[in-house]
């Protein structure tokens, strides 16, 4: 995909949904941190069950820490990985204490050193809550960005750098969600939603899902030894025998017989 056709691609999910948000709840950039954290092979529903009573009680690092790693457990016990990740929470919590006030970083280094915090992470905290425009490549922007040719990548790393290449500057703040609600909502890793897909005619993904008397059936069933023409033409003759409209041979031999009698 071209830059041109990146940016209709990002102004046609922009216009569908102006203000995408993350469906992940959380009240300031440590909640985040945390609810990021606990999102790693889970859904985010998931995590929003556990952290809508855990961030009634903790909501600072320090109150994290004095929750402690037994008390984090029997808040997130729901989720996978939930005891390496509740070890990870408190250990983070300690060091936010420590060296950092409190508080969380602005800085991807700082972040990234964090126990349990990876690049993806990092990526989401720094575009959620501090405005700034990076690309964290989940498994939705990563099938997305390689089935419709937008950023094609071997890795997450490969398809994020991509991403923030192609992508105008106006679209970088938010890409990164609408990738993500595209994924979840209509680019489904089994079956695509391809006939309500508003960025259809620019993805190159050549298995897309047809609609109903879609040209694009056809298409899908032309292979080299027979084009596309051809195998449109098929189809064609396939409706109209299945509605009978060219008459067998033989009906059509018995008419005539019919009208000579008369
Ligand atoms: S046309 Fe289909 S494969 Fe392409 S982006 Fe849309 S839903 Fe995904």
């Amino acid at each position: 995909m071209n830059r041109a056709q990146a940016a209709e691609f990002f102004a046609r999910l922009e216009a569908a949904n102006p203000e995408p948000k993350s469906e992940l709840e959380y009240l300031d950039p440590y909640t985040l941190l945390v609810a990021v954290v606990l999102s790693a092979q889970a859904t985010d529903v998931g995590v929003n069950r556990a952290t809508g009573p855990l961030f009634k009680k903790v909501r600072t690092p320090a109150q994290m820490v004095a929750l402690g790693e037994a008390g984090l457990k029997a808040f997130i016990k729901a989720i996978g990985l939930f005891n390496t990740k509740a070890k990870n929470v408190i250990a983070l919590s300690e060091i936010l204490v420590r060296d950092h006030g409190g508080q969380v970083p602005r800085d991807r280094e700082i972040l990234e050193s964090l126990p349990g915090v990876g690049r993806k992470t990092a990526n989401v905290v720094l575009n959620v809550a501090f405005g700034e425009p990076t690309m964290a490549v989940d498994t939705h922007v990563f099938r997305v960005s390689n089935r419709t040719g937008l950023a094609p990548g071997k890795t997450p790393l490969e398809v994020e750098l991509k991403l923030l290449k192609i992508i105008p500057a106006q679209f970088a703040q938010h890409a990164h969600h609408w990738l993500i609600l595209h994924g979840r909502y209509t680019c489904i890793a089994r079956k695509p939603n391809c006939p309500h897909c508003v960025v259809r005619d620019l993805c190159a993904y050549k298995d897309k899902t047809p609609g109903p008397g879609d040209v694009l059936a056809p298409v899908a069933q032309a292979t080299k030894k027979e084009p596309i023409a051809q195998a449109i033409g098929r189809k064609a003759v396939a409706q109209a025998t299945s509605r009978s409209a060219i008459p067998s041979k033989k009906t059509a031999q018995k008419k005539s017989a019919a009208k000579t009698r008369r």
